[in-house]
């Protein structure tokens, strides 16, 4: 298959969004909007840095690239509407294994009607996938990490740690319990859109995406900021059957364990019930980790453990990608 025909393939056969004008076939997208701001973001995953085939099937892969773009959207409080995507093809990836990772992508895309509408093939050395991705939300509603403020409550969505799971499982054959959610959670983690979306109503709300931890993604919240965060550690959420994994591991993968895609959030207290009605509504578990504080050093993040409260160190994973 040539690279014409390739792009032939993937291309959408009727697209979704309204505000678009031109998509696939010319030398860019076009599409018009004048109510909404825009948001856009990229990202790059490398085959050997950011995934392997050990772990992750072609379809994965497609799925997981897309789901982190869509997880910045969501920390951003906007609507995903559409994807670029940008591929460096080695020889060693067949026309089938293409087809499986845009496949990948477009079961993901095809739940939030979101449109492919450009990108670049070109071969390589290494595989190379980036995606740009562009969402729009109301005027002046996009959600930073730098509104916290002293008093509000964090909270973060679902359970932290399983994705590191999920990666230890597909790395350490053996016998687990509940293996195949740890491994979904790893090869296809859900982004927190809807939900996200649904917070619309709120007027200050702060929030992060945690693709590299809680430790790290609280520590941004907080030195954008200008605060400092403390968290709970016997709150923090995780699995059902997380303590079968060794105590240091389940320890480290809830803090530093990246790839969650699950949100942090800073909100004033009076909105705190609100956000559970949402959580409720969109059946996303939220939870309560920990409070913004003032005081002594803006920028940090403490951990209480059994009421004794040390700093919490901002490392993130990525290192055991
Ligand atoms: P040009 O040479 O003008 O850059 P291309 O031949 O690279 O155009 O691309 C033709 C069309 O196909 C464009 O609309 C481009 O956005 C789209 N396209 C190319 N590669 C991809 C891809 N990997 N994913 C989605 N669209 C793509
Ligand atoms: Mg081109």
């Amino acid at each position: 298959m040539d690279e014409f025909s390739f792009i032939e393939s993937i291309k959408q056969k009727a697209y979704n969004q309204a505000s678009l004008i031109k998509g696939i076939g010319d030398d860019a997208a076009v599409f018009r909007e004048t109510q909404q701001d825009i948001v856009t973001a990229v990202d790059t995953f490398v085959e050997g840095v950011h995934f392997s085939r050990q772990t992750m099937q072609a379809f994965h892969v497609g799925y997981r690239i897309l789901a982190a773009n869509l997880s910045d959207m969501a920390a951003m409080g906007a609507k995903p509407a559409y994807y670029l995507v940008s591929i460096v093809i080695p020889d060693n990836w067949s026309m089938e294994d293409l087809s499986h990772i845009f496949e990948g992508m477009k079961s993901l895309s095809s739940v939030y009607k979101i449109d492919l509408i450009g990108g670049d093939t070109v071969s390589g050395d290494q595989m190379m996938i980036s995606i740009t991705v562009i969402g729009f939300t109301e005027k002046g509603k996009a959600r930073y990490r730098h509104d916290a403020k002293a008093g509000d409550i964090v909270f973060v969505t679902g359970t932290l740690g399983d994705s590191q799971a999920g990666f230890y499982i597909l790395t350490n054959p053996g016998s687990y319990k509940d293996k195949t959610y740890y491994v979904k959670k790893h090869q296809m983690p859900v982004p927190q859109v809807n939900f996200s979306r649904s917070l619309q109503g709120i007027a200050r709300l702060s929030l992060n995406d945690i693709s590299d931890g809680i430790a790290n993604e609280a520590a941004e919240i907080a030195e954008a900021s200008k605060v400092s965060i403390t968290i709970n550690d016997d709150v923090i959420p995780t699995s059902h059957a997380y303590r079968q994994f060794p105590q240091k591991l389940q320890k480290h993968w809830k803090y530093y364990g990246g790839e969650d895609f699950e949100l942090i959030g800073t909100v004033p207290e009076h909105d705190w019930p609100y956000v559970k009605k949402m959580a409720c509504l969109h059946d996303v578990q939220v939870t309560e980790v920990g409070k913004v504080t003032v005081g002594n050093k803006p920028g940090t993040v403490f951990v209480n453990v059994n009421n004794q409260i040390a700093v919490l160190p901002k490392k993130g994973y990525t290192h055991l990608k």
